[in-house]
């Protein structure tokens, strides 16, 4: 027994190292919700799980669904803990952990019509990536967390990647789950009600996504464009022609800015730049301030991939902009993982704060969207 549970009922089930408990605990007190990464010791160890369970398979993750369900534990099921909205936080005293980490079941099925990987939901992305790539092929989905968010993470929330503009979110791509439920049993199912249920509906142990052919090469593009109703008639064209770049990102002054994207030449050292960064987030003020000093230009990065049907394809023609070469998307490129949830944790800990925040719009409305948004966050300390 430990802090009153019965944990000793799961020994069999889960194994050596299948349960931890004691020092270590607090590290599941909170996710990346920007909220709990500001919190002081005591909140944090008000958070902390009274155990955590690690089933490496997908029958143990079942048993420690039944054994919760009977004992009327509460369990919340935890990838790797990048989810920024403070849904893997335990919220009771007395709550359990459920680590997919050694969910890593890999079976590739190239040959099937549709290709897909039954991946076990604990696989890192760039782990799985990685393995994939191996064998000449790749994922679709690569949120910029990729290093950081398992795939079972990314079907509780439904994520969306970098790539989604060519391949749509891990919504598009998931054909089908292995589900863990209350009962103790395992189910495949298909994806749909888990997708964004935050892990309430059951504990995902597989994960069957498609995959493609690893692409063999990249074309890079970026243009400046005088403000954002020209960047966004283009992006607009850019997606219709040929069908979408794998990539295609809008930034506006202070985003391209940050980005390092305003120049054609290479890329100022990445620790002088966080540096900088640091200081204008712990000062704010002065970020608001500096500003409307950025002028109006935007810049578009577009990344085509060579991969059929769309091998010959190539942006439309940016009029009225200046053509920055391949440099800044390939900087982009090389950083896309660059916002990582260690370094969120460090801009934190200096005293800065950062969060998201997505906003919808029809194209034509976007620029006045964008200028609204930012007047009303101006005045925020
Ligand atoms: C720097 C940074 C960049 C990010 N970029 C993106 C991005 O580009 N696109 C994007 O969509 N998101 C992004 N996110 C958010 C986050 O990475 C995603 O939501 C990701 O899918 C969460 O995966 P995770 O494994 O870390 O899940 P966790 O944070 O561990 O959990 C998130 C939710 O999923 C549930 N869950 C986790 N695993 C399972 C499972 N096996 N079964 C059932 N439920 C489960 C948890 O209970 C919780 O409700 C970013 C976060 C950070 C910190």
């Amino acid at each position: 027994m430990t802090a009153g549970l019965p944990l000793d009922e799961l020994y069999d089930d889960l194994g050596p190292g299948g349960i931890a408990t004691g020092a270590g605990m607090r590290v599941y007190a909170r996710d990346s919700w920007p909220q709990a990464l500001g919190w002081d010791d005591a909140r944090v160890a008000a958070h902390a799980p009274a155990a955590v369970l690690r089933p490496a398979t997908e029958e143990a993750a079942a048993a420690a669904l039944a054994w919760a369900s009977r004992h009327g534990v509460a369990l919340v099921p935890r990838g790797a803990g990048s989810g920024v909205l403070g849904a893997a936080i335990p919220s009771r005293a007395g709550a359990v952990v459920l680590d997919s980490a050694r969910l890593k079941g890999f079976e590739l099925r190239a040959d099937a019509e549709e290709p897909v990987v039954l991946a076990g939901a604990g696989w890192l992305g760039g782990e799985l990536e990685r393995r994939l790539d191996m064998l000449g092929w790749s994922l679709m989905n690569f949120p910029q967390s990729m290093e950081d968010s398992t795939v079972g993470g990314w079907i509780a929330t439904d994520a969306f990647g970098q790539l989604s503009t060519r391949y749509g979110g891990v919504r598009a791509q998931v054909r089908g789950v292995r589900v863990a439920d209350l009962d103790g049993t395992v189910r495949r199912e298909s994806a749909a009600p888990h997708l964004g249920a935050e892990g309430t509906l059951g504990a995902i142990a597989e994960v069957a996504l498609r995959v493609r052919r690893r692409p063999g090469s990249r074309r890079h593009y970026a243009y400046e464009f005088p403000g954002p109703e020209t960047a966004l008639e283009w992006a607009e064209e850019a997606m219709r022609k040929n069908g979408p770049p794998s990539v295609l990102r809008l930034y506006g002054p202070v985003d391209a800015f940050f980005n390092g994207l305003k120049r054609a030449g290479p890329s100022s050292s990445g620790a002088m730049r966080e540096r900088v960064e640091a200081l204008l987030l712990k000062r704010t003020g002065w970020l608001n301030a500096l500003a409307p000093l950025l002028g109006r230009k935007w810049v578009a990065v577009a990344v085509y991939e060579d991969e059929d049907p769309y091998r010959d394809a190539a942006p439309p023609p940016a009029r009225g902009a200046a053509d920055l070469g391949e440099g800044p998307s390939r900087r982009w490129w090389d950083r896309r993982y660059h916002l990582s949830k260690e370094r969120l944790e460090r801009t934190f800990a200096a005293g800065g704060f950062v969060d998201t925040a997505d906003f919808w719009a029809p194209l034509d409305l976007l620029p006045q969207v964008d200028e609204a948004v930012r007047a009303a966050i101006r005045p925020t300390p």
